[in-house]
């Protein structure tokens, strides 16, 4: 009995030591992971015009990455825009306490738009945010926007799809906010391989129009960069507050 008693008191004293200390533990662990966000620069070095299915069991076909846009004054190629902003985003994104992974960190690699739906899915992504630029025969349009699947989409359960559509909402709402840029609003749209083979909430980010020359020589801006990014963080952090 006066071992029991013992025991127990040795049990209390030492989980009364312990307990601060891991209770504290726990709150900076929590502070620590806001989440998994993955980011897809759009495009890569080479396009690459072979096909696949537009989604899981789809008979109609895509490349599996195109080329992208250039900027009309800029000269730059759209896939090295996305990239410089992925890379400034993930920075910020990891300062604000989410966990991030990366689809591409260089130009030079082969990866398709269902592959890297595929790779957020197996990462298991709080959200996928894929970074893209516009273009358009008019070189008069201007101005962002963010797609997401309508809400008939045939390949993605109902949750991934409202749960696409908000964070496509708060992203566009904070980075027009943040940059100033005219919103386009969200574009529904169920034709994107990236977007169909999800089973986590994505958003396509098309930041602006690189054929306006205007809006192309901000966006190779650092200072408008900078305003960007704050935006896509601002909408992922709406989003995820929620
Ligand atoms: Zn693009």
């Amino acid at each position: 009995m006066k071992k029991l008693i013992l025991l127990t008191l040795a049990v209390v004293v030492i989980g009364s030591i312990l307990l601060p200390a891991e209770r504290e533990c726990m709150v900076s662990a929590k502070k620590m992971t806001k989440g998994l966000i993955v980011i897809d620069a759009g495009h890569q070095g080479k396009g690459n015009g072979r096909l696949e299915p537009i989604g899981p069991g789809a008979s109609s076909k895509k490349p599996k990455v195109a080329s992208g846009t250039t900027g009309r004054a800029s000269k730059t190629a759209e896939y090295k825009l996305n990239l410089i902003v992925a890379k400034k985003l993930s920075k910020e994104l990891k300062q604000r306490g989410y966990r991030v992974k990366m689809i591409r960190n260089s130009h030079n690699v082969n990866i398709s738009n269902s592959e890297r739906a595929k790779m957020a899915n197996r990462w298991g992504a709080g959200a996928l945010i894929r970074i893209h630029a516009n273009g358009d025969v008019n070189t008069s349009v201007s101005g962002a926007m963010t797609m997401a699947p309508t809400s008939n989409n045939r390949f993605l359960s109902k949750k991934i799809i409202s749960k696409s559509r908000l964070l496509s909402k708060k992203v566009i709402r904070a980075f027009c906010r943040a940059t100033k840029a005219k919103n386009r609003g969200v574009y529904s749209t169920d034709g994107m391989s990236g977007i169909n083979w999800c089973k986590v909430p994505v958003t396509i980010v098309e930041m602006g129009y690189m054929t306006n020359r205007k809006e192309d020589l901000k966006m190779a801006s650092k200072v408008y960069q900078k305003k960007m990014v704050k935006g896509i963080a601002d909408g992922i952090d709406a989003y995820m507050g929620k």
